[in-house]
């Protein structure tokens, strides 16, 4: 069955070209899916179009439009399990965090159905003049963009295709050349869901091939995108001849700050997971712990010891607690980083090396890594590794863990462990990030906004914003009893 979703028909790509997407955890083939190109792109933007401008969806009731993401919400329970599959399959995630992130995603159609239903934010405008009325409005932008990274490919992409619909728009989805496959299967929900043709298109392939097209696209009203800084910056040239509304959700390197008053045992368990969930290919990784002196020494023993015992394996595996990397490239850029920084003088305490387990020889494994006695400087601090890479700094009081802290380009998140809750406070406050946990690390709900500042990107997914996000704002007055008011005499 063809792969490419247009204008509600499944067809193959243009030129005929298809990819093979194998298993990060073995190699093993998964599937072989079609590739677009330019010319695909641009067929599924004239969908988008037309399905825009004349077709039902953007003037469907609100109440409406959000029952059907309700709908979405429990067929994607009903289908869980296919889906957790496909996204392990794809990722080579374990299965177990695939069907937590399947849980999320249900919640997040399920939260924008609700509040897409609940009527919206529409205002009436006191004039001050009998003879006029005035309103502001909220409209849906047009055609959306959707562009989304392979690390949690449905979970992204959920942020952006529920929100988007529930305003009113009609969208092009270009999930991860990697990672297709629960894309293809969201699009099957959504038209079983009631969806009308056209309103989503799905097109797989490359970022240059298939997803540039679409930010050049004068179609195109808006791009949102979820991916690397790199890529972020080009994306953002490229929308900016035609004056794209653009929304990006690019990386961090998240600092992890622990006083000496932490709740040690919470504390560590903690760190390991901020930094080693998903093999750190999570934006919001703390990657980055900084550790009061006084702590360091206990703190960083007892993290090595069960970062070395942390078990690896396959998805279906049920003993491991840890997968593989994306791809061999992505393995060899992860190795670079280590190496660069004990080049620069970085202290390797455990991890730093390929397992050599032959159960283990056909997967892009890499260990968790811990990086001891690392300074702001050094590439592996400031650059986003996005794999099992924790790197150790030490601070003395609240003004250098602060300074560290928002010592990056980036801004997406970080936590602060203290049992002092004035101090907790105090450095959340001042934290440049879009989320800052407190004796926490990684939760989210999809009513409080997510998103970065400075380089980690603008707009917010999740939330109130994050509909908003997909609104445009438009004041109407009307005029109640027009006469000429002969201005120019
Ligand atoms: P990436 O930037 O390489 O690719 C992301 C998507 O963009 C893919 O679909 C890719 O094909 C496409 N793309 C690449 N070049 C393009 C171009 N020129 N024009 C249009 N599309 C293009 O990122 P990745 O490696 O897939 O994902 C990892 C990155 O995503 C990390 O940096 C991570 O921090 C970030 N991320 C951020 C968040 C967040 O919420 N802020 C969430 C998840 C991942």
């Amino acid at each position: 069955m063809p792969e490419l979703f247009i204008g509600g028909t499944w067809v193959t790509a243009a030129d005929g070209r298809t990819r093979e997407i194998r298993c990060p955890a073995d190699g093993t083939l998964v599937a072989t899916v079609d590739e677009a190109g330019p010319q695909d792109a641009a067929a599924a933007v004239a969908a988008a179009r037309e399905a825009f401008d004349d077709g039902p969806w953007p003037a469907t009731p609100v109440a409406e439009r959000g029952r059907l993401l309700v709908r979405v919400a429990d067929l994607l329970e009903r289908d869980k399990a296919a889906f957790a599959r496909a996204e392990s399959l794809d990722t080579g995630k374990r299965l177990v965090e695939s069907e937590y992130d399947m849980d999320d995603i249900a919640a997040c159609f399920r939260y924008f159905g609700n509040l897409t239903a609940s009527g919206g934010t529409d205002r009436i405008i006191a004039t001050g003049n009998p003879e006029a009325d005035s309103r502001v409005v909220h409209e849906p932008v047009g055609v959306c963009a959707l562009i989304t990274p392979w690390n949690y490919p449905l979970l992204q992409t959920a942020w952006k295709v529920a929100p988007a619909l529930g305003a009113g728009n009609t969208f092009v989805l270009k999930p991860s050349e990697l990672t297709p496959h629960t894309a293809i299967l969201l699009m099957r929900l959504l038209t079983e869901a009631g969806l009308p043709s056209g309103a989503a298109n799905l097109i797989l392939g490359t970022g240059a091939e298939a997803g540039a097209p679409l930010t050049e696209d004068p179609r195109v009203d808006l791009v949102s995108f979820t991916g690397g800084l790199a890529t972020g910056r080009r994306i953002m040239a490229a929308a900016a001849p035609t004056v794209k509304k653009v929304a990006l959700e690019l990386g961090g390197k998240n600092p992890n700050i622990v006083f000496a008053d932490a709740d040690f045992e919470a504390a560590v368990d903690h760190a390991l997971m901020a930094v080693f969930l998903h093999s750190g290919q999570v934006c919001s990784a703390g990657a980055r712990l900084l550790v009061e002196d006084s702590l360091h020494d206990a703190f960083v023993d007892e993290i090595v010891t069960r970062a070395r015992a942390i078990p690896m394996g396959g998805p279906f595996d049920e003993s491991a607690r840890t997968g593989p990397l994306i791809s061999a490239a992505h393995r060899d850029k992860v190795e670079a980083y280590v190496a660069a920084g004990l080049a620069e003088g970085a202290v390797l305490r455990c991890g730093g090396a390929r397992p050599k387990d032959p159960e283990l020889a056909h997967g892009y494994y890499y260990p968790p890594t811990v990086l001891d006695d690392c300074t702001p400087g050094m590439s592996v601090v400031r650059d986003e590794s996005f794999g099992p890479v924790l790197t150790v700094e030490r601070f003395r009081g609240e003004a250098e863990a602060v300074a560290l802290a928002n010592d990056t380009e980036y801004g997406l998140a970080g936590a602060v462990w203290s049992q002092d809750t004035g101090r907790a406070h105090r450095v959340a406050s001042r934290l440049r990030a879009g989320t800052v946990w407190i004796n926490d690390f990684h939760p989210y709900v999809p009513q409080a906004e997510w998103g970065g500042m400075k380089q980690s990107g603008f707009g917010r997914e999740l939330g109130p914003a994050g509909l908003a996000e997909y609104q445009e704002t438009k004041h109407i007055w009307r005029n109640l009893a027009p006469k000429a008011q002969r201005w120019f005499e």
